[in-house]
């Protein structure tokens, strides 16, 4: 059963002041799902007046107390993962394992960030001056603001909220319009587990409208955002007038380095199965392959058989291992990527088109002989696309990855350690998986360099960017 379409302010569940509403639609079969209620200038004033009154007293809460009151949020939600999971893919599209894998990584994050707020530490510093104490204490940042995508509809805000509430901080989110039942029902697990009034509010609306309002305000301190490198952006630099804190994580373009000393079968394996996830529409889904001459065509061969033998359906079906796109925006841009990739002369080798006329099902696609000034290889495909292309030596693979503007996630196989050592400082991304694929972790921190953002999310780090350290120097003790 899809959840119910509400707004939350002020510990209140409700529908906008003035009755306006938007459409959800399930990608998987185009109808409409639900009425998601928009909020109007008011209804931000009341979630900005309620954030603020929430943070008072959210921050003189101890650390433990709210870490505990986290850790039932958890609870909750580990116990309705069914549902959720459900309202997941019937308005995300990916297939309801991926969505209860998504949910449960998900509870993991507040559970971690639950204990890791209790180690929110200050510092004693040696002082100069023996008449002096010098210490630094952190406080939590204020109201912050999480605006979310609808490819990860729970992990992503989750990310930002756990964070934000495990410092001390209030939060108004915004989840994406087009899945906005999984974030709703994500805040309800805190509600129901006792979260005071105010603390964490949820508005929907007209993106822009929702973000210049309530950044515009100049009442938000922290803001944190996924999504596209020019909303990032436009973002930034709406939030540089009030000199607000951001956390920015815009997506990539990750290469993937197959050197002919790696075990193919392993890494066809584990990475062909990482590109067809969410039907890659994945921040750091592996998206350039670069793969070294000797090998290129057994590995070609055998992902190619991978995607071949994907089973692409409703992802309500259990036997589906690949569900539709999240909308028809990314069905018409698949469609341009591979007409580019063909005009310059790549080679189709399988899928490349939409599949049936209801639903936004794409053919899970790869391609070889791509050249490097194919749009593919330097825009962010967020699709089910796989183009691989030869190199010979370590040098000219290292330049050809770093020469994007991206730099959030990069991949490589190799069975030698010297060059696992030398790639993995050379390459210019937040994270780099080598023989893994698993660079997601509650514990570890997620972010990227260049264009891909800054700050980090997750880990100590992602706690961190919603602490003020303020200095204290005391005399007379
Ligand atoms: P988009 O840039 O319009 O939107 C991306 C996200 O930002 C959406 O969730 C949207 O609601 C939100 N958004 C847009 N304008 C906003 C604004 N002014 N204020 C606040 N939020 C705003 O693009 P799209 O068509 O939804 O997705 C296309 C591209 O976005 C993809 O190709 C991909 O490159 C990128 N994207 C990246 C991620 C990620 O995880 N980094 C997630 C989703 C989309």
């Amino acid at each position: 059963m899809y959840e119910k379409l509400e707004l939350l302010i002020d510990g209140t569940w409700r529908q906008g002041s003035t009755g306006e509403t938007e459409d959800v639609v399930n990608p998987a079969t185009e109808e409409v799902i639900g009425k998601l209620p928009h909020a109007s200038i008011d209804d931000l004033d009341q979630a900005l007046g309620a954030a603020e009154r929430g943070f008072k007293e959210w921050r003189a809460i101890s650390a433990w107390d709210r870490g505990d009151l986290l850790k039932r949020a958890a609870d909750i939600l580990r116990e309705r993962t069914d549902h959720v999971a459900e309202t997941l893919t019937l308005e995300q599209g990916k297939p309801l394992a991926e969505a209860k894998g998504e949910i449960l990584r998900s509870v993991e994050t507040i559970e971690w960030f639950a204990e890791e707020g209790k180690r929110a530490y200050g510092r004693v510093i040696p002082s100069r001056d023996a008449r002096f104490n010098s210490f630094m204490v952190t406080e939590p940042i204020g109201v912050s603001l999480a605006l979310s995508p609808w490819n990860f509809p729970i992990i992503t805000p989750v990310r930002k909220m756990a964070a934000a509430l495990a410092a001390g901080c209030s939060v108004i989110a915004k989840p994406s319009e087009e899945t906005p039942g999984t974030g709703i029902a994500l805040a309800r697990a805190f509600i129901d587990a006792g979260l005071p009034a105010g603390v964490l509010n949820v508005v929907f609306g007209v993106p822009d409208t929702v973000s210049r309002h309530l950044i515009g305000s100049g009442r938000i301190r922290k803001l944190s955002f996924t999504g596209s490198i020019p909303v990032g952006k436009h973002l930034a630099a709406l939030a540089a007038q009030h000199m607000i804190r951001c956390t920015f994580e815009l997506g990539g373009h990750s290469p993937v380095l197959v050197f002919e000393d790696a075990d193919v079968d392993l890494a066809v394996k584990q990475i062909a199965g990482f590109k067809y996830r969410n039907a890659g529409q994945v921040c750091i889904s592996p998206t350039r392959f670069y793969v070294q001459d000797s090998i290129h065509d057994k590995f070609a061969e055998a992902f190619i058989a991978y995607a071949k033998s994907l089973k692409v359906g409703d992802g309500m079906d259990k036997a589906t291992q690949m569900g539709p796109l999240a909308n028809r925006r990314r069905l018409e841009a698949m469609d341009e990527f591979v007409q580019d990739a063909r005009d310059h002369g790549a080679k189709i080798e399988t899928g490349g088109k939409r599949m049936g006329n209801k639903g936004y099902f794409y053919e899970p696609t790869v391609m070889t002989d791509v050249p490097e000034d194919a749009r593919i290889m330097n825009d962010e495909p967020f699709g089910p696309l796989a183009p691989i292309a030869r190199f010979s030596t370590f040098d000219e693979v290292i330049e050809r990855a770093n020469r994007l503007p991206y730099g959030l996630a990069s991949y490589a196989f190799t069975g030698s350690t010297k060059t696992a050592a030398k790639l993995s400082g050379a390459l210019e991304t937040g994270m780099v998986g080598v023989n893994s694929v698993n660079i997601t972790m509650p514990e570890t921190p997620f972010g990227g360099v260049k264009e891909s953002g800054y700050g980090s999310e997750c880990a100590t780090e992602g706690l961190d960017v919603y602490l003020n350290h303020k200095f204290v120097s005391q005399a007379g003790m």
